[in-house]
Order: structure tokens, then sequence, then C-alpha cells
């Protein structure tokens, strides 16, 4: 399915803020909507259909991640799934201490901020010039008192991916509890859970294809969280509230399509975003990748333009390209990105930045399209 923009030529370069819902997952949502009108704890039939869907999307987003289906708790997105994890931990205990990273999205470190306000500590790890943590220096930060470790699967901005399964391996040897926000690896690149040995993992919706408003967070089973939310026993008491039961089959639906797709949408991510890339560098001198070279989502490329601001270059390309500059989060406010800043760029490096993260959607067509359009831009703004 094309996106549905006014402008037909727009190329949508901006996937790592949100994906164009899928055919099949629309098709799942609405079908739900019209036929899945009973509340999934009610006993009748309506009741029993719509507690069959819920059933259904359980499975298929538990097996996208080899989890089991009890292991799965349905969200509200990844906000509230990074949420439930951090805070559902620290306050199983009065106090204790935290170990994330400086580069961490805002629903991750906005919570820790909140607990360090509460009296929790906590070490922020940097990162290397690529934007990755090194598990011996979190081994040095190790404490009697640590509580939980949150660290994120792939960074939103730059694409970079952690070493997970050393953290995993380091945390499990402790016992510490391990949290993985990975909003912006399942559906992009293979995510399982028992190798990368996490106890809690954030899963979005949006962000493969699938209906915004809805997330899930993967518990391990026998990993105790304490509910931030109270009312009746949905979700086993930890997310109470009717099930947002059209957009978890719409997650579902996106799932299964992720895992069907998995090989397929790995190997031309990588070879669209290669095109691009280099489709850039060869007309651009001093052009410099923002991440790892190769431990990174193959769809994402943060890329800063010698001599020009990055938000100026996307100003110029509005009409033809939609991408961002840092994290879309951020957005409005004229700071550098504190992801490249933690990486070591400069300020002048970090405010070049442009962020195109592609999608299912995107064509190799657009993408020689692409290339022309921003070489053209730039050229304008340079002279
Ligand atoms: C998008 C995103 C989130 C938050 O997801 P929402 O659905 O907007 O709540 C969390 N972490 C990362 C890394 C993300 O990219």
């Amino acid at each position: 399915m094309k996106p549905q923009n006014k402008s037909r030529s727009l190329i949508y370069l901006d996937n790592n803020a949100t994906t164009p819902v899928a055919a099949e997952s629309a098709a799942a949502v609405s079908r739900c909507l019209r036929l899945c009108y009973g509340n999934p704890s009610s006993s009748h039939a309506p009741g029993i259909n719509a507690r069959t869907s819920v059933d259904k999307g359980r499975r298929e987003i538990a097996d996208l991640i080899d989890a089991k289906p009890d292991e799965i708790i349905f969200t509200s997105g990844g906000t509230e799934a990074n949420n439930m994890a951090i805070m559902g931990t620290a306050f199983r205990f009065k106090k204790g201490h935290i170990i994330t990273s400086c580069i961490e999205h805002p629903s991750v470190l906005k919570p820790v901020n909140y607990l360090e306000s509460l009296g929790y500590s906590v070490s922020y790890l940097p990162v290397d010039n690529y934007g990755i943590i090194d598990p011996s220096v979190l081994e040095k930060h190790l404490r009697r008192d640590t509580v939980i470790i949150s660290i994120m699967h792939s960074n939103n901005e730059t694409g970079s991916i952690q070493p997970i399964a050393d953290v995993g391996k380091i945390a499990r040897e402790r016992s510490i509890v391990f949290h993985c926000d990975a909003a912006q690896s399942v559906g992009k690149v293979p995510v399982n859970v028992k190798k990368l040995r996490v106890d809690l993992l954030t899963i979005v919706s949006h962000k493969f294809y699938g209906p915004k408003g809805v997330g899930a967070l993967f518990v391990k089973r026998g990993t105790a969280l304490k509910p931030l939310l109270f009312g009746a026993s949905h979700e086993k008491g930890l997310r109470p509230g009717t099930e947002n039961v059209a957009g978890i089959a719409g997650l579902g639906e996106a799932a299964a399509l992720a895992k069907s797709e998995m090989p397929q949408r790995v190997a031309v991510m990588k070879l669209l975003s290669k095109k691009l890339y280099e489709g850039i560098c060869s007309e651009i001198p001093g052009i410099r990748l923002n991440g790892h070279p190769s431990k990174r989502l193959p769809n994402t490329l943060n890329i800063s333009f010698p001599g020009v601001e990055g938000s100026v270059l996307l100003e110029k390309l509005k009409n033809d390209i939609a991408a961002s500059t840092g994290s879309a989060c951020h957005e409005g406010r004229q700071s550098p990105s504190s992801v490249l800043k933690a990486m070591g760029r400069s300020d002048e490096d970090a405010f070049s930045a442009l962020r195109l993260s592609l999608g299912r959607n995107n064509s190799e067509r657009q993408i020689n399209r692409a290339v022309r359009l921003i070489v053209k831009a730039y050229r304008s703004l340079r002279h």
C-alpha cells in the first residue's frame, strides 16, 4: 500500500517517527471495529468474539519475538510500556540504583529522572563515537542495590544497535532485571527475547506498520512488576482497563506481516539505504554518517551535510521529501540533538544532521529521485 498523501509525489523518509499503516493491519482494525464490538471480559458470544481477537493478537506479537502469549501485556504504546517497565520495577523497592544510557528516548529518561527526584540513584552510561555503550563500562557501574538496567535496542536518531545480548548476560548472571526499549527494532530486524536475555522489552505498533496508540511490554515469566494504574484485573492486573481490541488486532496483524516479510525487509532496506547514502556521497564531498557503519538498523541514515543546517535543508525539501532532523519528539526546540552530542559531535555537525528513515513503501525510483532532490537542494543552499 502506498502512503496516502495529497501530493502523490511526496517521498516519505520519516519511518522512524511513524510508519504508514499496512493494508493488512488496517483491514484487521476495520474488521474488528465492525465485528468485535463485545467487551472481551464478557462471557456471551460478542464478548467471546472480542476475547478471541485479543488472544490472536497476543499470539502474533509473542510469536514475532519468541515469547509466550502470557508474557505480553498490552499498553497504549511505547511510552507507557517504558514507564511501566522502569517504574513498575523500581517501585518494588523503596530505593535503589538504576543503570541506563544517556541516549535513551525521553520515555525512558523522564521516568528515570523522576525516580532520581524520589531518591533513587542513577548511572547514565556514555556512548562511543558510534553511539554504542560498552558492556564492560556497564559492569563497572553495577552495585549491590542495582534494581534495573534499561538500554535501548536501537537508537531512533542514528539506528545504532546496542550489544543487548552482552548486557543481558551480565544482568542475568546477577539476577538484575533488564529492560530493553526495542521500539525501533521490532519489525525492522529480528528481535528474540531469549537470545537477548531480556526480562522486559518494549514494543510499539506504529513503528512497524500497525496503528498508533497501541503497544506492548514483554514481561518474562517470573518478573514481578508493580502496576502504575489501578482498576479491574485486565492484563494480569498490570494494566487495567478494557482492551483496545481493534488496536490489538492491528498490532497482531502487523506482527504477523513483519514475521513473514522479515528477511526481505532487511535485504531491501539495506539495499535502498546503501543506494541513498552512496548516491549522496558521490555528489557531495565531506558527508558524514552518524552512527555505526554496520551495527545499525538497515533503514536509518543520519547524515551530517557540511556547511548547511539540517533544518534549512529540510525546509527546502519539504514539498518533495518528508524527513526529520534529530528526533521528531524534540522538534520545534532549537537545540542540537543530545544523542549526537553524546557521540562527541560538535554543535555544528549536530545541527547539520538530517535523518532519513526508509520503509517498505519506498521504491528504488523514489530513492533515486530523493538523491537528486537532496543534492540539488544542498547545492542551491551552498551557492
Ligand atoms: C517511538 C519510540 C518510543 C515511544 O513510542 P510511542 O508510541 O510514541 O509512545 C519509545 N522509544 C523509542 C526508541 C521510540 O522510537
